[in-house]
């Protein structure tokens, strides 16, 4: 299984997290069914530029300049912060994090070949997908060719063709560049010069998931914006160099919404995890309320939304909040919420499963146990609960506290924290009110 992976030149935010949670249910769903997955995700962390239609500042480059940092600075900070998310969402690591900048040799071999089988022209600024001569260019997704793209390169055929390799510019500073074997001819009858450059955007995929998984491979993941250029593109490439499918499967996820509009970088309506937790909330929570849409359809995210999550991992968390033996899996229930996820994914509808299963009369140690069963897919890490025990007098003492803070009684509130304190507890007033923890 193939996941598109983040541009690492600023923070993810939790839309581009939906995708990996995505795939990462996809994965869990496989395993819980038996089947093992080995799973691998790239990081772009070169030739990704500002504009889809091949033109405009490598991203990476532009924040270089920006923080004044090198390129490599900037890619390994915002991978760490990458890597870092996933592991805060519970989301299972792939075999491998590959590096574009890692596969160069393979990304050339690869353009190489499409070069000699005839796919390829090359123009003053880089060597070109010729799409014209790959019949059905557009097929994922129905995608008529000439409609993708919205601007010209120079010297670009039309408007599908798309970059393989790009030359740095006259006088370009770049950081991360490569020799290759294209160049321009400097007159008539010359051999051309080898020039430095470095890969298009689409490339990389092609080259690092055959290198890693073989062509075909099973599964193809990554966000429904990736339909319409890049994986089209990815298809062309691969399959015009091995003349077979790239991948036996396809499967995007669609967007999280803010405010009905596509959460995005360029649109500034991003909130990052670090922002879900400043709203004083479990990154976890978002783990909840990505899961609780299908994969399929847009999934809107407020504050909101954020709390209905919230409360119910709460309430998730709050069942294991005794500790039991002895507890064995409700197959029944078990059966329902095989079948659900098995229907293309139908976490909702799992969801409701578990929650029926909340409100049964079943004995708690046959409830946690059949929830630690389905965790193997929710992933909201239910086996880590650890039961918490908090003395009545201490819930009496910060009901107390509450109620001389909202009255104004500072004094009071504050003798009482302190009191709390020397108990051993702490008191944190969240956006959620008050929440007592083990200092
Ligand atoms: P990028 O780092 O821009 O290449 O994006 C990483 C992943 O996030 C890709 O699979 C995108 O399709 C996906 N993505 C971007 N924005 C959203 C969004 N608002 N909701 C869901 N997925 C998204
Ligand atoms: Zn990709």
């Amino acid at each position: 299984m193939y996941t598109c992976g983040p541009t690492v030149y600023s923070y993810a935010h939790i839309g581009n997290l939906r995708a990996y949670i995505a795939a990462d249910m996809l994965r869990r769903v496989l395993e819980y069914n038996g089947l093992k997955v080995k799973q691998v995700i790239n990081i772009t962390d070169v030739g990704h530029l500002t504009s889809n239609a091949d033109t405009g500042e490598d991203k990476v480059e532009q924040e270089a300049k920006k923080e004044y940092k090198t390129a490599k600075q900037i890619t390994k900070f915002y991978a760490d912060q990458f890597i870092k998310d996933i592991k805060a969402l519970n989301i299972k690591s792939p075999v491998k994090f590959a590096w574009a900048s890692k596969y160069i040799k393979e990304q050339i071999t690869l353009i190489r070949r499409l070069e000699r089988k005839g796919y390829t022209y090359t123009t003053s600024d880089g060597v070109y997908f010729d799409t014209a001569k790959f019949k059905g260019y557009g097929r994922l997704g129905k995608i008529s060719s000439g409609k993708a793209r919205i601007a010209h390169s120079l010297g670009k055929k039309r408007e599908t063709d798309f970059a393989l390799w790009k030359f740095s510019a006259k006088g370009e500073k770049r950081q991360q560049e490569w020799l290759s074997p294209w160049g321009v001819a400097t007159g008539p009858g010359k051999r051309p010069l080898a020039r430095r450059g470095f890969p298009g955007w689409h490339i990389e995929c092609s080259a690092i998931s055959t290198t890693e998984l073989g062509q075909p491979f099973d599964i193809h993941t990554g966000g429904i914006d990736h339909v319409l250029i890049h994986h089209n593109d990815e298809i062309a490439q691969s399959e015009a160099a091995y003349g077979k499918p790239l991948a036996n499967f396809w499967i995007h996820n669609e967007f999280l919404l803010v405010d009905d509009k596509k959460m995005a970088k360029s649109v500034r309506n991003f909130y990052t995890l670090a922002d879900v937790v400043k709203l004083g909330y479990d990154q976890m929570a978002f783990r909840y309320l990505a899961i609780a849409g299908q994969y399929r359809n847009k999934l809107h995210f407020s504050k909101a939304a954020l709390e209905g999550a919230q409360n119910s991992l709460d309430k998730l968390r709050g069942v294991f909040n005794e500790k039991t033996k002895g507890g064995k899996v409700a197959q029944a229930y078990k059966k329902k919420f095989l079948s659900a996820i098995n229907d293309d994914l139908n976490l909702p509808r799992a969801l409701s499963v578990v929650w029926d299963l909340v409100r049964s009369d079943r004995t708690l140690a046959d409830k946690q146990a059949t929830l630690l069963d389905f965790d193997r897919v929710l992933g909201l890490g239910l086996m880590g609960v650890k039961p918490l025990k908090i003395p009545s007098e201490i819930a009496k003492l910060a009901r107390r506290r509450e109620i001389a803070r909202r009255a104004g009684d500072w004094r009071l509130a504050d003798k009482i924290r302190i009191q709390i304190a020397k108990a051993g507890f702490a008191v944190d007033d969240t956006n959620r009110g008050p929440k007592l923890r083990k200092k």
